[in-house]
């Protein structure tokens, strides 16, 4: 058997499997986890792995046998219950795809509770694969070590998106156009004065068009928010608005 890897983890190889998980259960692992723990991580039996569930929370499990494509892990002890996710929903125009798949990795290391692509019509993306989008989502949340992962919504347009809005969730709808206008209070100021629910719009490469801005500043929920006075591309927008809301009304302090 090659050498182990050179860089010894600090931390556990954790993996998110599709059962849920209880003490003294055996887990079976095939397919890329069972690659990725057998051929790069080159675990052997006995050694530790983390194991979570989206649902009760995340264990220490051993591993008892090892096979040429699937291992069976005995789950040992429960380390963390499912966290509460800050309740932010991110709700972006699809952008170039290298460039998304970036983004929706930020979000979930920022603790958004759900990423909901937004189709407007500058959208250059008409399809998201979306096995393609949890495997990004779930390996994202294995490394920044959530205990939940986020969910991920179907593509909606603008307008169902706006239609479906939930009452109580604030909009912060991200408008590169609104320092051109009369004054208006920071995306800080706003966050203070609006606790609770939220959700962060932000459009495509190209923009909202006018007929879009005019419509999600209609939306009784919707409040305009100015990331400053340059124009950011969409992922440092999406980016920079998680990481203020989390700032204020996530769980990054005690
Ligand atoms: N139409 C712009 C480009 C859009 S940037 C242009 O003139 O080229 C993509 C998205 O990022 C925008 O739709 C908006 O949601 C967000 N965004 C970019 N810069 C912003 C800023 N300074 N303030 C608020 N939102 C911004």
């Amino acid at each position: 058997m090659p050498a182990k890897p050179a860089w010894p983890p600090k931390s556990l190889s954790r993996l998110f499997v599709e059962e849920p998980l209880r003490i003294d259960s055996d887990i079976l692992i095939t397919g890329p986890q069972a690659h990725y723990l057998r051929n790069v991580m080159r675990m052997a039996e006995a050694e530790s792995i983390m194991l979570c569930d989206d649902l009760t929370g995340e264990y220490r499990a051993t591993i008892t046998s090892i096979g040429k494509r699937q291992l069976i892990a005995r789950v040992e002890q429960k380390y963390r219950n499912r966290e509460v996710v800050p309740d932010l929903w991110l709700c972006a125009a699809p952008i170039k795809k290298d460039r998304w798949y970036w983004l929706v990795e930020k979000a979930c290391e920022l603790g958004v509770k759900r990423i909901q692509p937004v189709r407007t019509e500058r959208t250059i993306i008409d399809r998201i694969k979306p096995e393609k989008l949890r495997a990004h989502v779930i390996e994202a949340a294995e490394q920044c070590e959530r205990t939940a992962l986020p969910e991920l919504s179907e593509m909606a347009s603008l307008q169902q998106t706006l239609d479906n809005w939930p009452d109580d969730r604030h909009l912060f709808f991200a408008d590169e156009r609104l320092h051109e206008g009369e004054h208006q209070s920071g995306f800080a100021e706003q966050l203070h004065n609006h606790p609770g629910p939220a959700g962060l719009l932000i459009g495509p490469e190209g923009g909202f068009s006018d007929t879009e801005n005019a419509a999600i500043n209609a939306h009784p929920r919707a409040i305009a928010i100015s990331l400053g006075p340059r124009i950011l591309r969409a992922e440092t927008a999406a980016l920079t608005a998680t990481a203020i809301w989390m700032a204020h009304h996530g769980d990054w302090v005690e």
